[in-house]
C-alpha cells in the first residue's frame, strides 16, 4: 500500500465540490489518512510547486492556490499515487476524459480543482511538507 497527497484546491472549495471529489477517492477504495482545510500563503505555496516557481504560468496559480481555504488530504491504497491522477485526469481540464473529475467538473487549464502527487519521491516530500507529523 502506498500513500499520496491530494490538493482539493480553492475553486472545488468555493464551487461546493469537496464532498463530491472526496467521496470519489473514497468510493475508488482509498483510505483517508488525513485531511485538513486550510488558506495558505506565497510561500508555502511556492515551497510546493518549487518546480514550478520559475514559469509563466506560475505567479497565476500561485494567486490562484492562496485565494481561499483547499481541502489537503492523505490518501492510501495499492497504487494509490497512480490511481489519483487516473482519477484527477488530464492537467487541462478542457482536454481531460469523461469519467474523472477534471473531465466531469472543470473546464480550465489554472482551476483544475485537484493536485495528485506525481511519483514516490513528490508524495514523501508533499506529505512531509503539509502533515509534518504524519
Ligand atoms: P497537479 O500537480 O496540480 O496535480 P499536474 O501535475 O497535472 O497538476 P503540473 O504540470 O504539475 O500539473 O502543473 C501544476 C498546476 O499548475 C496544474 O494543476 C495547473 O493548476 C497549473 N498549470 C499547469 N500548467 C498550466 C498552464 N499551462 N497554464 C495555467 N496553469 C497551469
Amino acid at each position: 500500500s502506498e500513500r499520496t497527497l491530494v490538493l482539493i484546491k480553492p475553486d472545488a472549495v468555493s464551487r461546493g465540490l469537496v464532498g463530491e471529489i472526496l467521496s470519489r477517492y473514497e468510493r475508488k477504495g482509498l483510505a483517508l489518512v488525513a485531511a485538513e482545510l486550510r488558506t495558505i500563503d506565497a510561500a508555502t505555496a511556492d515551497v510546493h510547486y518549487a518546480e514550478h516557481v520559475e514559469k509563466a504560468f506560475y505567479p497565476p496559480l500561485r494567486d490562484f492556490v492562496t485565494s481561499g481555504p483547499l481541502l489537503a488530504a492523505v490518501l492510501e491504497g495499492d497504487q494509490a499515487i497512480e490511481v489519483v491522477r487516473a482519477l484527477n485526469g488530464a492537467t487541462d481540464a478542457r482536454k481531460a476524459a469523461a469519467g474523472t473529475v477534471r473531465g466531469d467538473l472543470a473546464l480550465s487549464n489554472r482551476e483544475n480543482l485537484v493536485h495528485g502527487s506525481d511519483s514516490a519521491e513528490s508524495a514523501a516530500r508533499e506529505i512531509a511538507l503539509w502533515f509534518p507529523k504524519l
